[in-house]
């Protein structure tokens, strides 16, 4: 859906958790982007229910700069979650997101755009380097996109969440019922016209990474366990080739008996116990994840709640097609 008029808006969704010190460092390099653009564009800043002043620093740039819209969520839902309410409350005929600690560097929204222009309505951002980043964290990066590829078939290596994604797609993106969502993939698997574009993700100018190790934990599963039922499939497999061994072993096992030689396999039986008990475990875990992704899609929870919105007018007038107020 393009706008009736000529011309063309663009929405850029950054989400904040406690940026307080890095707020006015991203908005004001977002803002001379845009400006240079020619296009009109609204900058909805998401405040992820912060602990720190960012929605106060927030309010202050907004009643400074016309064109920035504010929402703060009523408490830390993560940033799927503030993606989402960005997503649901946009209304330029593109909406770009990208992070709120400038490692996904404004200067490429002039590219994306144009790329965008040219009729693609993904333009996705390509790592071409991952920046600064520890080796534990790197490697764990690796091992989750590796599985992730495994289970579901969708590379996501270097993947980011900093994209561009049309009018149409951000509204069909609105009607995806489910509660957890993981961006990244979700939208690659939506289809329509891609492209993508390789970016330096830059260092962040402040503060340090808000994704604890519980939090990165939970987003993997939630990632795996929403596109790919595969794991639970392994159960049964894994569970055959037990069997298997199992024959062999009670062959051996009988013919020992008759030998006369028993009672030697004490050893096998204690070993056998550990693996098959943790493999029992193992399997009964996998099973608890998806029963936990099945509860929480059951609850059909809101992905999230509004607390306080500020729109200092001049943003990007709403469209006849209503954005859902909350
Ligand atoms: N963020 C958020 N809610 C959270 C965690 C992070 O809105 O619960 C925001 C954060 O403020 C930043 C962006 O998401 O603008 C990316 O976070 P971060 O830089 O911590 O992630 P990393 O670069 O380490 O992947
Ligand atoms: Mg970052």
């Amino acid at each position: 859906m393009k706008s009736q008029d000529s011309q063309e808006t663009v929405s850029v969704v950054i989400p904040f958790y406690n940026e307080a010190d890095q707020v006015g460092l991203t908005l004001e390099a977002t803002e001379a982007v845009l400006k240079g653009t020619g296009l009109d564009y609204e900058i909805l800043a998401l405040d992820d229910g912060s602990r720190d002043r960012t929605w106060e620093v927030l309010l202050d740039y907004a009643s400074r700069h016309p064109g920035i819209r504010l929402i703060r969520l009523s408490r830390n839902f993560g940033k799927e979650a503030a993606l989402c309410a960005g997503l649901d409350q946009a209304r330029g005929d593109a909406v770009i997101v990208m992070d709120g600690d400038l490692q996904h560097p404004p200067r490429y929204i002039p590219e994306m755009i144009a790329l965008w222009q040219e009729g693609y309505q993904l333009v996705e951002g390509v790592k071409c380097s991952r920046g600064k980043e520890s080796f534990l964290s790197r490697a764990a990066a690796g091992l989750f996109y590796g599985i992730f590829r495994k289970m579901s078939g969708i590379q996501l290596k270097n993947a980011s969440d900093f994209k561009l994604l049309d009018r149409q797609l951000v509204d069909y993106w609105k009607t995806l019922p489910e509660k957890d969502t993981f961006f990244r993939a979700l939208t690659a698997w939506m289809g329509f016209r891609r492209t993508s574009f390789s970016f330096v993700v830059d260092e962040r100018p402040t503060g340090r990474s808000k994704w604890g190790f519980r939090k990165l934990f939970r987003l993997s599963v939630s990632a795996l366990t929403g596109f790919s039922s595969r794991p639970l499939l392994l159960i049964p497999t894994l569970g055959s080739f037990f069997l298997l061994a199992f024959f062999v072993l009670s062959i051996q096992t009988l013919i020992n008996y008759f030998r006369g030689l028993a009672a030697t396999g004490f050893t096998t039986v204690i070993l056998l116990q550990l693996l098959i008990g943790s493999l029992i475990l193992i399997s009964l875990g996998l099973i608890g994840l998806y029963v936990d992704s099945l509860f929480r899609e059951v609850k059909a929870r809101p992905r999230y709640f509004i607390a306080e919105e500020y729109d200092g007018g001049q943003a990007i007038e709403e469209k006849q097609d209503e954005g859902q107020a909350t």
